[in-house]
């Protein structure tokens, strides 16, 4: 959570960068999503560390209640969500990815309508889902939003299937035909965008309804 006096407010989609800077004057940025919708000057992040990561770390393990940091945004116009839009929605996500695509679930929760949500959710294992408790056991408000977990490494007990990567058929099962023209929201590691996305046009929607966010290395 990040306190940001005067924050403007933003759009469900949009991120932030965060820049650290350390006494010796050396200085690195990263993105990272909103995770919920405007709150006067609360923000969230959600961030995964990367063992190996330089920033993820110190965000995770080392920065602390009361500490600054320097952000610069909302950022992005394109990869964006409106409680207004009315088209169903898609939203398939990987990893970290989940981050933009939960402010999407959260904004439609607090603007109390019934945009019919379509979540998949790819995820390694059940310890790594992030919004657990949200995403298993839905309150009244998201009515209409359902989950699909698709797990990478490792299953819950009992789970019907051995551990896989996303098909195509979880896209055709738990998603929406491309008759009803749904707004797809694509997030999460490089390839994995890059084949849900080729995905979703193999199986007739319109790459025009395809968003996508990439969360490659970013910085420098
Ligand atoms: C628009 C946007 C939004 C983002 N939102 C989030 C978010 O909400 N939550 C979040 O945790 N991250 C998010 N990211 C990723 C984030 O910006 C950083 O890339 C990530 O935290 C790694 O930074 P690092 O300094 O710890 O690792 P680095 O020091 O940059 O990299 C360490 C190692 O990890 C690899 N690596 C870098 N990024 C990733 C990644 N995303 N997945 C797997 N391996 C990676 C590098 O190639 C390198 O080998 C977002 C990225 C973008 C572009």
């Amino acid at each position: 959570m990040l306190d940001v006096p005067g924050w403007p407010g933003h759009l469900a989609g949009q991120h932030v960068d965060v820049r650290l800077t350390a006494a010796d004057g050396y200085s690195t940025q990263r993105s990272y999503s909103l995770a919920a919708p405007t709150n006067g000057d609360r923000l969230e992040l959600t961030v995964q560390k990367l063992a190996d990561g330089e920033v993820s770390p110190y965000l995770a393990d080392v920065l602390s209640a009361g500490d600054p940091v320097e952000i610069r945004g909302p950022v992005g116009g394109w990869f964006v969500w409106r409680s207004t839009d009315t088209e169903p929605v898609l939203l398939v996500g990987g990893g970290s990815g989940i981050v933009p695509l939960m402010a999407i679930v959260r904004t439609r929760r607090a603007a109390g309508i019934r945009t019919p949500v379509r979540l998949i959710y790819s995820v390694r294992s059940p310890a790594d889902v992030y919004y657990g408790d949200e995403l298993r056991r839905p309150s009244r408000a998201d009515d209409g939003v359902d989950v699909t977990f698709v797990y990478t490494r490792a299953t819950p007990a009992q789970w019907p299937e051995p551990p896989r990567r996303i098909a195509i058929a979880d896209l055709e099962a738990g998603g929406w035909p491309p008759d009803f023209e749904p707004s797809c929201f694509v997030c999460g590691p490089t390839g994995f965008v890059e084949v849900v996305a080729d995905m979703l046009v193999a199986l007739g929607h319109d790459p025009r309804r395809i968003k996508t966010e990439r969360f490659g290395p970013t910085g420098g």
